[in-house]
């Protein structure tokens, strides 16, 4: 049993929070793109204590066939949970949960994709939980989008998620589980970013209760704990294409020497 399934008698403890952030800090991130062999595009990534992997395949063809659009490519978005991956084990398979959190994620990459270059196929993505700690829906978000640039599909932009709680009285940036238990409120967002620039919102969820005032800050402290991911998942992107430009040069070299 974790020590924080009973309710900790604050969440803020001399302006920290109870993992020792401050209320703008976000979870430790790590990214890896590229990370399987069979998928057109991958991504491993961490999030504090949540670890998912997203991997995409397409645009390929859709089956069943009737699914098909002549005009566009769909997009289909599976969030999956492994029953390991929560305090409580969870039952496998669906469950209205993580249809809802597929269907407002592939939404959020419908803004995005360019699927008019793709008609009659279909851009599947897979976004597997491993573990979660709160927030596992923003850290697949950001590993899909790492791993549909992994996958060459275009896009306009990049899809980078974080969420906004509400501890205490105060705002704080990507909350952990002890922070979504036991909050005020919890916000993930999902914003369209174009070469360092936020464009749009594409996703955002509410539960709890915030102030219209409060609902203002939060859409701007996720706006600046995006704009860090954002640049991590570049980074990860550049990481690979870094680690392919190598493995070129090795072939190339090797050609030479023939
Ligand atoms: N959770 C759980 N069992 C479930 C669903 C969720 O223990 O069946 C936990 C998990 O740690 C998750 C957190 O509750 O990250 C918050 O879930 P929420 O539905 O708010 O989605 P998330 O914040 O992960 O996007």
């Amino acid at each position: 049993m974790s020590e924080f399934n009973e309710k900790p008698e604050r969440l803020i403890v001399d302006g920290l929070r109870l993992d020792g952030r401050k209320f703008d800090e976000l979870r430790p991130i790590k990214i890896e793109a590229s990370v399987l062999k069979r998928a057109d595009g991958s991504c491993y990534l961490e999030m504090g204590k949540n670890k998912v992997i997203a991997a995409v395949f397409g645009p390929r063809e859709v089956h069943p066939r009737h699914l098909q659009d002549p005009s566009k490519a769909v997009v289909r978005y599976r969030y999956n949970m492994a029953p390991f991956s929560v305090e409580e084990r969870k039952r496998p398979g669906p469950d209205r949960r993580s249809v809802e959190i597929s269907k407002v994620s592939k939404e959020a990459f419908e803004a995005v994709i360019m699927k008019e270059l793709f008609p009659r196929s279909a851009i599947d993505i897979f976004v597997e939980v491993l573990q979660a700690d709160a927030g596992s829906r923003t850290a697949c978000l950001n590993a899909a989008s790492v791993a549909l640039v992994d996958a060459g599909v275009p896009m306009k932009g990049m899809i980078t998620s974080v969420a906004v709680g509400k501890a205490d009285g105060h705002l704080v940036l990507d909350p952990m589980k002890e922070e979504d238990n036991f909050g005020e409120a919890d916000m993930p967002f999902a914003f369209l970013i174009r070469n360092g620039k936020i464009e749009s919102i594409a996703l955002l969820q509410m539960d709890g209760r915030m102030t219209k005032e409060e609902v203002r800050q939060a859409i701007e402290l996720a706006k600046k704990g995006a704009l860090q991911i954002y640049q991590m998942q570049r980074e990860a992107i550049l990481r690979r294409y870094i680690e392919v430009g190598e493995e070129m040069d090795e072939i190339t070299e090797g050609d030479e020497d023939a």
